[in-house]
C-alpha cells in the first residue's frame, strides 16, 4: 500500500468524458489498494474565461476606481476548480468509490495575503490523512487556499501543480503524480527537435532550471516546493488508457520522475536544452567605473519590478569607464529604458542601447559540476553553424547563451545533438 497524490491539469478535465477517464485512472490506484488524494485544475480555457470576465467589467465613465479588487478576482477565478472537484467526485461515486470534494478553505490550505499570487503557508493534513486511512478519496480543488483575511486566495496561474505538491508534502505521500497532456519531460522541446527523448528521471535542480526557462510542464513554484520537501514527483499523461499494462506500476510507471539527484544512478553530463524567447538586451556605454554603479542601475530597476537576468560588465580599458550589458523580458524594455533615463545623472552613463527579440538558449545538467569542457563544446558547436553569441552566463549546472531570435531553433537542435541527447 502506498499513499499517492494524483493531479490532473486542465486538458485532462476539459469535458465530462475526460473527467470520467480521470476517474478511471483514480479507480485503478484505489483498486490496487493505495490511499489516494486527487487535485484538479479547472477545465481548460475556463480560468482564462473567468479572468476575462473580471477584467472586462464595464466601468463608470471617467472613474479612476482601481482596476479590480484582488479578493473579488480570487472569488471569481477560483470557481473553475470548484466545478471540476465536484464533477470528479460525482464520477468516482458512480464507480462506487467513496469520494468527497474539498475546497481550499475546507481543509484548510492556509496562504499568505498576496491575493492572485498567494503562497501556501500551511496545510492541515491530519483530517485528510485520517479519511484516506478510512478509504475515502479526497478530491481537492487546486489553485486555491484561504488567506489570513479569511477569504479565498488563488496561487497564481498554473498554481494547481503547487497545490498538489504541497498536499503531497502535507500528507507525506510516497509519490505525487502530475497528469498532463504530455507523457513526461523531454530533453528539449519536441516541436523543435523531433529527436528529443523523454527522460526517465530528472533531478529537482535541473527541473527547476528547465521550468524557469520556458519548459512549461510545471509551475516553477511547485518544483521548488518538491525540492524542499523531497516529494518524488511524476510527470505522466492522462491520455493513455488507464488500464494499459504498466500504468499502475508503483516504481516505474510511464513518465518522468523528478527526484533527488542521489536517485539518478547513470547521470549524463547534460540533461536537457531549454530556451526562453522574447529576451531583450540593454547596454549602458561609458559608465563611471566606481563602487556603487551597479547598485545605482539595478536598484531602481528592481523597484520598478523589472526582472533582470544576465548581467555582463566589461573590464574598463583605462580604469575610469566601463560598459554594462544585461537582459530583461522584451515586454519590459521600454519601462527599463525609462527608469534608466530617469536615473541617468545618478548612474552616470553616456548612452543606453537596446535590442529586442533575442533568445536565451540554455544547456542544463548537474553532471557539469564534475566535468570540464562542457561550455567549450557548446561554443564550438554554435560557431560551426555560424551562430553569433551575444552574452553568456554560467552557473554550476547551467550555461545560458543569448543569441538572435531567428537562430533559436537551429541553436536548440545544434546543442541537442552536440551533447548526444538525440541518441538513446
Ligand atoms: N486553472 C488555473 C490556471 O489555469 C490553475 C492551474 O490550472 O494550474 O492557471
Ligand atoms: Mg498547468
Amino acid at each position: 500500500m502506498a499513499r499517492i497524490v494524483m493531479k490532473f491539469g486542465g486538458t485532462s478535465v476539459a469535458n465530462l468524458e475526460r473527467i470520467y477517464n480521470v476517474a478511471r485512472h483514480v479507480k485503478r490506484e484505489v483498486d490496487a489498494g493505495h490511499q489516494v488524494a486527487v487535485v484538479v485544475s479547472a477545465m481548460s480555457g475556463k480560468t482564462n474565461e473567468l479572468v476575462g470576465w473580471v477584467e472586462n467589467m464595464p466601468k463608470v465613465a471617467g472613474s479612476n476606481a482601481p482596476f479590480y479588487d484582488a479578493r473579488e478576482y480570487d472569488a471569481v477565478v477560483a470557481s473553475g476548480e470548484q466545478v471540476t472537484s465536484g464533477l470528479l467526485a460525482i464520477a468516482l461515486q458512480s464507480m462506487n468509490i467513496n469520494a468527497r470534494s474539498w475546497q481550499g478553505w475546507q481543509i484548510p490550505i492556509k496562504t499568505d495575503n498576496a491575493h492572485g499570487a498567494a503562497r501556501i503557508l500551511d496545510i492541515e493534513g491530519a483530517d485528510i490523512i485520517r479519511r484516506m486511512g478510512e478509504g475515502q478519496v479526497a478530491v481537492i480543488a487546486g489553485f486555491q487556499g484561504l488567506g489570513p483575511d479569511n477569504r479565498l486566495a488563488t496561487l497564481g496561474r498554473g498554481g494547481s501543480d503547487t497545490s498538489a505538491v504541497a498536499i503531497a508534502a502535507a500528507v507525506k505521500a510516497d509519490r505525487c503524480d502530475i497528469y498532463t497532456d504530455v507523457d513526461g519531460v523531454y530533453t528539449t522541446d519536441p516541436r523543435i527537435e523531433p529527436k528529443a527523448r523523454r527522460l526517465k528521471k530528472i533531478a529537482f535542480e535541473e527541473m527547476l532550471e528547465m521550468a524557469s526557462l520556458g519548459a512549461k510542464v510545471l509551475q516553477v513554484r511547485s518544483v521548488e516546493l518538491a525540492m524542499v520537501h523531497k516529494v518524488r514527483t511524476f510527470v505522466r499523461s492522462s491520455f493513455e488508457d488507464p488500464d494499459a499494462p504498466g500504468m499502475g506500476d508503483l516504481l516505474n510507471p510511464p513518465g518522468t520522475l523528478i527526484c533527488d539527484e542521489d536517485e539518478i544512478v547513470e547521470q549524463e553530463v547534460v540533461t536537457g536544452i531549454a530556451y526562453a524567447k522574447d529576451e531583450a538586451q540593454i547596454s549602458l556605454r561609458r559608465l563611471a567605473d566606481r563602487p556603487g554603479v551597479s547598485a545605482a542601475i539595478f536598484g531602481p530597476l528592481a523597484e520598478a519590478h523589472i526582472n533582470v537576468d544576465m548581467i555582463v560588465q566589461n573590464i574598463s580599458e583605462d580604469g575610469s569607464k566601463t560598459d554594462m550589458t544585461f537582459t530583461v523580458p522584451s515586454g519590459d524594455v521600454d519601462k527599463a529604458l525609462k527608469v534608466l533615463s530617469d536615473n541617468k545623472e545618478k548612474i552616470g552613463y553616456d548612452v543606453a542601447q537596446s535590442e529586442s527579440g533575442l533568445v536565451k538558449v540554455s544547456v542544463i545538467g548537474i553532471g557539469m559540476r564534475s566535468h570540464a569542457g562542457v561550455a567549450a563544446s557548446a561554443f564550438r558547436a554554435l560557431a560551426d553553424k555560424g551562430i553569433n553569441i551575444k552574452a553568456i552566463t554560467t552557473s554550476e549546472i547551467k550555461i545560458s547563451i543569448l543569441i538572435d531570435g531567428p537562430y533559436a531553433e537551429l541553436a536548440v537542435r545544434t546543442l541537442h545533438s552536440a551533447y548526444g541527447l538525440d541518441k538513446s
